[in-house]
């Protein structure tokens, strides 16, 4: 079976995509004929804006893809703009995608939402403003002509260096809480790129003929979108998609350092390229069951963190560290410090690993050049029949 996946190249790699996606990766490439590719294309639909670091971003993820077990004898690992037919079948798609399924895409309907947000706030604080400014125009001298115009010039002007104030933190964002509007959503704004990367995606799957993609639940519709527009396609012209189905697989919850989920917005994550020291000031801060105050409490270790940890990390052991933690014969402190010698023992490997990579950085990247003409070379080829099958000359 063909499997094809991607990654967005937003930086470091941390416990929380190892546990959620690579090691999944990692036994799917034992068993099926793989093709992983670096999502820089993607990284750009909310990060166009700032781009200088996709290129080192790029290669912290060559890095750790390979120190984390995947392997270019058994995959193809490969960029996806190193393969530009990704662009081309793109466009095409895109021209028999009708707009409407790409509204109904969850995370696009959460975007549209947050930008509703966004221009409640601006009407939020031009309310606020609005008195103030009609007070000072009205003291202006009574020959300023169309004093309506200047009004709302200075109206809009003052919403808008208020709106950047609140972002930028200089005014306490008390309003941002109350309307649930964050500074990414300010930021982000509603692109063609954001609206269309369903099809991209679906573009990435099919060009190599995908017949199985691994995703979370979150991920379904995309795949779903992707079934739709194979189907629209062979329908239309001829037969060459096959319908890429979801390879649905549980994947163990690792929380972050503070119980919630792991993520580098919350900096709460611990990666892999972090020092022994890092990684051990991170655990011994980590939150815990917080009924758990002295040492001889009797705690809680299904509502903990740690524990939480404990279960992928500890292999022996483990029942007897949730019973003396229930019965309060083990403190915290004690707890995380055998949490850290069994998460070192996974951690120092791939961090040696990971140093000889990057040793090696040079000779990688051209590794991954290498891969991406391989693929590149069945894009051609799919793309060739696409061409046919649309008239294309
Ligand atoms: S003893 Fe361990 S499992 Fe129990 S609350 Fe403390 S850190 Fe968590």
């Amino acid at each position: 079976m063909r499997v094809v996946s991607g990654m967005r190249p937003t930086g470091k790699l941390h416990l929380g995509h190892y546990f959620g996606v690579i090691r999944n990766w990692v036994e799917l490439q034992n068993k099926h004929e793989c093709f992983f590719f670096i999502a820089d294309w993607h990284a750009l639909t909310t990060a166009y804006k700032n781009t200088k670091e996709l290129r080192k971003n790029v290669r912290e993820l060559m890095i750790d893809w390979l120190a984390l077990g995947l392997d270019p004898e058994k995959s193809t690992l490969f960029i996806q703009s190193k393969v530009p037919e990704h662009a081309e079948l793109f466009l095409l798609l895109g021209m028999l995608t009708p707009k409407s399924w790409l509204e109904l895409n969850p995370t696009y309907k959460d975007l549209k939402y947050n930008l509703l947000r966004l221009t409640e706030l601006q009407r939020e604080l031009r309310k606020r403003v609005e008195d103030r400014v009609s007070d000072i125009v009205s003291l202006l001298p009574v020959e300023i002509k169309d004093k309506e115009r200047f009004r709302e010039h200075i109206l809009e002007s003052l919403t808008e260096t208020l709106i950047e104030a609140v972002f930028e933190g200089e005014i306490e964002p008390q309003l941002l809480k109350k309307l649930n509007v964050s500074k990414r959503d300010y930021y982000e704004t509603d692109t063609f790129g954001f609206l269309g990367y369903p099809v991209l995606q679906s573009a990435d799957i099919l060009i190599y003929k995908g017949e199985a993609v691994p995703v979370g639940e979150d991920q379904l519709p995309h795949i779903e979108l992707s079934r739709e527009i194979a189907r629209r396609f062979n329908r239309l012209y001829r037969e060459i998609f096959p319908e890429p189905k979801a390879l649905l697989t549980e994947t163990p919850k690792i929380p972050g350092t503070d119980g919630r989920k792991m993520s580098k917005s919350y900096n709460n994550a611990v990666y892999f390229s972090d020092t022994p020291e890092e990684v051990r000031n991170k655990v011994m801060k980590m939150f815990t069951d917080p009924q758990k105050i002295r040492k001889n409490d009797p705690g809680h270790p299904e509502r903990c963190p740690v524990f939480a940890w404990h279960k992928l990390f500890t292999k022996e052991g483990l029942e007897e560290i949730k019973s003396a933690c229930k019965t309060g014969k083990l403190g915290c402190v004690e707890c995380k410090r055998l949490l850290l010698e069994n998460l070192e023992r996974f951690l120092s490997p791939i961090r040696e690993k990971r140093r000889e990579l990057k040793e090696r950085e040079k000779e990688i990247e051209e590794l991954f050049y290498e891969s991406s003409k391989k693929a590149r070379a069945i894009a051609k080829e799919t793309m060739e029949q696409v061409r046919e099958a649309m008239n294309l000359p």
